[in-house]
């Protein structure tokens, strides 16, 4: 078998990018024990991919799946590495009739669902209780507009609740260290409130899609392992791993980026320990060289999606023979409609063998310098006749 950093070396896109080659030989060496590897597919979520250029991603600014905070930008716990800043771009809702409002219009402008979140109390709270009568009534109106809603911390009549609303994902941050929660969410809460949450949700009929923040301890990694552990004895519908990206870090406390290396490290340890959970990488990850790093080893470690993915790493999967998806998602990816694109299995498959020959022939046709690297001009499907969201047209 090629070794996978020669592989790697291969991508144009990628030719640059460090890589730590003792990590990609572990990878390597640990992908045979891996049961579901056969039929392990990668989704890309890109807004578009008629021609796949990660330079048309930034140009997307409407959204199918917006997100919206019954709090406004208001949140009592201003964690060191947000400060409530996420919330800001949200549509508040800070009413329940506000909600019924926003979701009319968010449905009349075509949206199909929405991501519904709040900052916390100082218990880590998202305080819903008001505003269920008003989901109920919303997919009793809309059935088919769907709802992903973070629950930070609950016990297991406010998840019960939840569900009987009609929620149709449930995500949470799983927090696996306690200094994690006491230093950096300045919370009087304990590392076994976080599981009880977990449990409380698995046990519902809801989708559940909990977060790991990688790096989340000022920029190391320090519950992550445990948390893993958790997902373990919970298991969930699917689990979306993102890097912490602190740009709202105070000058106090400040984060370093997370080492990329360890970060593919926990990737693969992920892939290992939830070997038939579907693992996504979500958009927050640091940009740069560090999100071309973290997006190879995501490849190879063998996650199951990518939202909005470096130059390269399409063809990457292409190399390594994974089965490669892509679905046309908006923006609003980042908010964690990822769950919907695994539950809906509506990706579209690209040929391998057309991908890897096209690149063979512009290899044996053009100079070196434009004969590999991204798919840039791979005509691959009519995504005009198959946007999931109908944005992103461009
Ligand atoms: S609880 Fe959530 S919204 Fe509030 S500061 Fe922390 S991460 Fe940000």
């Amino acid at each position: 078998m090629t070794d996978w950093y020669e592989i790697v070396q291969r991508v144009e896109a990628l030719e640059d990018v460090a890589l730590d080659r003792s990590l990609i030989g572990d990878m390597q060496a640990r992908w045979p024990a891996l049961p579901s590897r056969e039929d392990l597919r990668i989704n890309f979520y890109t807004p578009t991919f008629k021609s796949f250029n990660t330079s048309e991603l930034s140009s997307c600014g409407k959204s199918a799946w917006p997100a919206v905070s019954i709090t406004g930008g208001d949140c009592k716990l201003q964690c060191d590495h947000c400060k409530a800043k996420i919330l800001e771009p949200m549509i508040p809702a800070r009413t329940p009739e506000d909600l019924w409002r926003v979701v009319n219009e968010i449905v009349a402008d075509g949206g199909q669902g929405m991501l519904l979140t709040g900052g916390s109390n100082h218990r880590n709270q998202v305080e819903y209780g008001p505003y269920w009568s008003t989901i109920r009534r919303i997919k009793d109106e809309f059935p088919q507009f769907k709802i992903a809603s973070h629950t930070a911390l609950m016990d297991e009549d406010t998840a019960r609740c939840m569900a009987q609303a009609g929620i149709d994902a449930a995500m949470m941050d799983v927090i696996g260290s306690q200094e994690t929660i006491t230093q950096v969410y300045h919370l009087k809460r304990t590392v076994d409130d976080f599981e009880a949450t977990l449990e409380a949700l698995v046990a519902t009929d809801m989708k559940v899609v909990p977060h790991i923040v990688v790096g989340l301890h000022y920029g190391h990694l320090l519950g992550e392992w445990n948390a893993l552990e958790m997902l373990q004895r919970h298991l969930p519908d699917a689990v979306v791993l993102v890097v912490v990206m602190p740009f709202y870090a105070p000058a106090h406390r400040p984060f370093v980026t997370p080492d990329s290396g360890a970060v593919g490290r926990f990737f693969m340890d992920t892939r290992h320990a939830l070997a038939d959970t579907p693992l996504l990488l979500g958009c927050a990850r640091p940009p740069g060289m560090a999100k071309m790093q973290i997006d190879t080893y995501a490849v190879m470690a063998g996650l199951n999606g990518i939202a909005h993915p470096s130059d390269g790493t399409v063809e990457l999967a292409a190399r390594l023979e994974r089965r490669v998806q892509v679905t046309p998602a908006c923006c609003s990816i980042a908010v964690g409609d990822e769950v919907m694109a695994v539950e809906n299995g509506n990706g579209i498959e690209l040929d391998l063998e057309a991908v890897l020959a096209h690149e063979r022939a512009a290899r044996a046709t053009q100079p070196p310098a434009q004969a590999t690297g991204t798919l840039g001009g791979i005509q691959v499907v009519d995504a005009g006749s198959r946007s999931a969201g109908g944005c992103c047209s461009a």
